[in-house]
């Protein structure tokens, strides 16, 4: 018989600018031939990578090495994570386990570099990179663009994907980290590498997507704003592949005009 034993409260503060709290992952327990099985089902819509250790193991040995290390795919399946054998039959057995888990495949992606992404604001408008890769504000050790955008000028997906998340109920900004979970952003999943956008900084209500939607590029997403740490109104750009307890940003190429390029600092880019 198969036991649910908890919900796991995805609780992913690896994004700098908030946390997301998700409640994705379902783990079960099914005692079978004398055998403790563990599954796992992830009801959400990306896959998320999973690491088990057991700070208690009574009598019991594991099917597999330790931690157990795996992604959990988002297709309904239930997955195996590992089973817990009794060494003495006859005696009693017991276990605790501990968890750590983010979102994505943390073990396998890689991000297509050769992707061209679209410039993430409206069409016609022009925009200039207040604050580029590595920039002193604060972009320390991050590979994130920051478009200086009018409050309310469309965001457009630069890539297409799955939404994961989305935060729109914030209306405070300011100048400082204090208003670092602030931030409205719309968080967006590529299929096809594995990676993730972040689009932050969006006005209040300023989401056109919600968690589950998959977008194409260069659809509207939603509306900049001012929100989270920002010294003015833009829009936040990141892409990143997922690891465990944090995230590594990645450069983008994008397409502007006829060109396929990386984007500069205080450059003026405009959105066709
Ligand atoms: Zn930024």
């Amino acid at each position: 018989m198969k036991q649910l034993l908890f919900l796991i409260s995805l609780l992913v503060s690896t994004l700098g600018f908030s946390q997301i709290q998700i409640d994705w992952i379902e783990v079960y327990e099914d005692q079978a031939d004398g055998k403790i099985n563990l599954y796992a089902h992830n009801s959400g819509h990306c896959p998320v990578s999973i690491m088990m250790s057991f700070p208690t193991l009574e009598n019991l040995k594991v099917s597999k090495g330790l931690p157990v290390e795996m992604v959990i795919p988002n297709d309904g399946e239930e997955y195996l994570i590992v089973s817990l054998v009794p060494i003495n039959k006859q005696a009693n057995s017991n276990y605790l386990f501990d968890f750590k888990y983010n979102l994505g495949d943390v073990f396998n992606t890689v991000h297509n570099d050769d992707y061209a992404y679209t410039l993430p604001f409206e069409k016609g408008k022009r925009s200039v990179i207040g604050q580029g890769y590595n920039g002193r504000f604060s972009h320390h050790n991050l590979l994130a663009l920051d478009f200086d955008l009018k409050s309310g000028t469309e965001v457009l997906a630069a890539r297409e994907g799955t939404v994961i998340a989305v935060k729109e109920d914030s209306d405070k900004g300011c100048k400082t980290h204090k208003c670092k979970g602030l931030a409205n952003y719309v968080l967006i999943y590529h299929d096809e590498d594995g990676t993730f956008a972040s689009y932050v900084h969006l006005q209040k209500d300023g989401a056109k997507v919600k968690a589950g939607d998959k977008v194409s590029a260069g659809q509207v997403i939603g509306y900049s704003g001012n929100t989270g740490w920002s010294s003015g109104p833009h829009l936040h750009f990141e892409v990143y592949t997922p690891e465990f307890n944090t995230r590594k940003s990645v450069r983008t190429k994008f397409r502007v005009g006829d060109k396929v390029d990386y984007l500069e600092e205080r450059k003026p880019y405009t959105s066709k």
